[in-house]
């Protein structure tokens, strides 16, 4: 199916690795334009690098760190400015650290609401201009199946990622008449660096080992197993398609059928 995504230009954060990578490298496939960051300098620019070899599209990077507000606007500002457009932003960073309440501290709480969620609202305002002067325009939020429900042991999340959904859906009814959507794409367990951190806490909180909780993880996974990166890519990219039009303040679960409601 052609999602008539060609020629498109799309900023996407947390870009060196996992998630925010393979959807960089899915959109790349499609013909579309990237402006990466995430962090750190050497990760990114090999992965930049390797998306322009392998695809042929044009691929800037650039070390920010989303929770510095001022740079992350310039960022995305910089980005519209240079390709003269800007259609696709992907909010992405790493996820809040695998805690029960009682240890977290406040400064993790307000490191991961800079993160995760005012982050969103930064990527979203400096981008949300420059799509509706193209009349199309595609935010795709990368959070969690715990937008939906809480998950043991990830407490910070369970908290800020349903924030994001209302956020989200607030952008849907805004800006759906400029041509913009503003969904999530919501993974459960998946198999990256993200998830190996997350189940390392969980058998820290549950005093047991690592091996056990990939095991426990999986086994109450109907499908059995973890979501690969391309499974979650393939699904944000979806979301950014021409065809997805329609679709607008959703969080689509790639989660293995883990969420119970309906
Ligand atoms: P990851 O750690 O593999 O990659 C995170 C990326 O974001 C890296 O490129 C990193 O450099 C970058 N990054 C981290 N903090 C940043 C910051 N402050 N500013 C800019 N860039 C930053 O993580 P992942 O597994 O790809 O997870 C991405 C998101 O998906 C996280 O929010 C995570 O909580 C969520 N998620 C992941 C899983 C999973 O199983 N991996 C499950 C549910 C939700």
């Amino acid at each position: 199916m052609d999602l008539h995504l060609q020629g498109r230009v799309a900023v996407v954060c947390g870009a060196s690795k996992g998630i925010g990578l393979a959807i960089a490298q899915a959109l790349a496939a499609e013909g579309v334009s990237l402006a990466l960051c995430a962090r750190g300098t050497d990760a990114l620019k090999e992965s930049a690098d390797a998306i322009r070899a392998k695809f042929g599209v044009e691929v800037e990077q650039c070390a920010v760190d989303v929770r510095d507000d001022g740079a992350l606007r310039a960022f995305v500002q910089w980005a519209a400015a240079h390709f003269g457009r800007l259609d696709i932003a992907v909010p992405n960073a790493g996820g809040p650290p695998a805690k029960s309440f009682l240890e977290t501290t406040t400064a993790e709480w307000d490191a991961a609401f800079a993160s995760n969620l005012r982050s969103v609202v930064a990527i979203a305002q400096a981008a949300i201009p420059h799509m509706q002067r193209g009349r199309f325009g595609r935010i795709v939020a990368v959070t969690s199946y715990t937008s939906k429900q809480p998950a043991p042991g990830l407490v910070i999340s369970n908290a800020l990622r349903p924030g994001v959904a209302g956020l989200l859906r607030s952008l849907s009814n805004e800006f759906a008449k400029d041509g913009i959507t503003a969904n999530a794409v919501g993974p459960g367990y998946v198999d990256s660096e993200r998830t190996r951190e997350v189940l390392r806490g969980q058998a820290a909180l549950h005093r047991t080992s690592y091996d056990d909780a990939v095991a426990s993880a999986v086994a109450g996974t109907p499908s059995g197993r973890m979501a690969t990166l391309e499974e979650v890519a393939a699904t944000a990219v979806w979301l950014c398609s021409a065809q997805a039009a329609s679709t607008t303040g959703q969080t689509i679960l790639v989660d293995g059928g883990s969420y119970r409601g309906l």
